[in-house]
């Protein structure tokens, strides 16, 4: 990985700049909670776009229609979290166990990779993924990151 001094701020900015197009066509509201003061992280940049974009993807793909995708991140002390929430179909209680797998998709043309590439990523930087989702009522995804990476 590359790791980068960066604005997260920034570069949500642009996955969403990415995806509003479609969103606005397909009637879905795509909107970014930012907190008060900008967050700097450490990271590669090139990947963790890569990770956003698909989880805000899959967000709009859940809404199946009109609905909202909210991206929301904020700095704890050494940590940043990023929550992707969506009130789309939600996620069955009997895939939740699979959708990390690569290849697992419930989508006609899915290729099921989104999800595992995310995991790998954040796993890179040491992170995490958490989701938890209610079928018929949506899905939150959140991703916990160090602030900076620790120079061996
Ligand atoms: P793909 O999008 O190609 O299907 P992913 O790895 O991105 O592959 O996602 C795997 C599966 O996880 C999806 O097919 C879907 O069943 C489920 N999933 C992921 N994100 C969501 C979400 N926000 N809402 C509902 N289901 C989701
Ligand atoms: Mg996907």
């Amino acid at each position: 990985a590359r790791f980068m001094l960066f604005n997260l701020d920034r570069l949500i900015d642009d996955v969403l700049q990415l995806l509003r197009p479609k969103s606005i066509l397909m009637g879905q509201e795509l909107t970014a909670i930012p907190p008060e003061d900008a967050v700097i992280i450490e990271a590669d940049a090139e990947q963790l776009k890569q990770v956003l974009i698909n989880l805000v993807q899959n967000g709009l793909e859940a809404l199946q229609g009109k609905g909202e995708v909210r991206v929301s991140w904020k700095q704890l002390q050494d940590r940043i979290s990023i929550r992707v929430e969506d009130n789309g179909s939600g996620i069955q209680p009997e895939h939740m166990s699979r959708i990390f797998d690569p290849f697992f998709t419930t989508k006609g043309d899915g290729t099921g990779m989104g999800l595992s590439i995310c995991h790998r990523i954040i796993s890179d930087h040491g992170g995490q993924v958490h989701v938890t989702s209610q079928p018929g009522r949506g899905t939150v995804f959140s991703l916990h990151l160090p602030v900076r990476q620790s120079n061996p």
